[in-house]
C-alpha cells in the first residue's frame, strides 16, 4: 500500500478513537484467610472473580477493583486503548520505512 494512503487510514482511525483507559484489566480468583473456608476445600471453591484495574500513576502502581457491571461498561475503553497502541505501533513502523525510503537507507536496512 502507498505509505501516504496508509498514513491517512491510520490518522482516520486515530481521529475516531473514543475514551481510552491506561493500564490493564486483570481477573483474579482469591483465597481468603478464614480457616475452613470453601476456598480451602478440595477441590477449592475460590472467591471471585475480582476484576482489577492496574495502572501507573507517577511511577507507582495503582490498583482498583471493578464490579462486573463496571467491567461491562468500561471494557470498550480498554479495547480502545489497545487499538490506540496498535495505531501508534503501525504509524511508527510506517514512519521508519518512510524515512528509510526517503534517505535511501532501504538497502542497508535489516530484512523485515
Ligand atoms: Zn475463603
Amino acid at each position: 500500500m502507498d505509505p501516504e494512503q496508509e498514513r491517512r487510514r491510520l490518522a482516520g482511525r486515530l481521529a475516531a478513537i473514543d475514551f481510552a483507559l491506561p493500564g490493564s484489566l486483570g481477573r483474579r480468583d482469591n483465597v481468603c484467610g478464614k480457616p475452613g473456608c470453601r476456598c480451602k476445600a478440595d477441590p477449592p471453591h475460590l472467591h471471585g472473580p475480582y476484576y482489577l484495574w492496574t495502572r501507573k500513576v507517577d511511577g507507582k502502581t495503582v490498583t482498583r477493583m471493578l464490579s462486573e457491571d463496571q467491567v461491562v461498561r468500561y471494557q470498550p475503553w480498554f479495547d480502545n486503548a489497545a487499538a490506540l497502541r496498535d495505531i501508534v505501533r503501525k504509524l511508527q513502523a510506517l514512519s521508519v520505512s518512510a524515512l528509510e525510503q526517503a534517505e535511501g537507507w532501504r538497502d542497508s536496512a535489516s530484512p523485515r
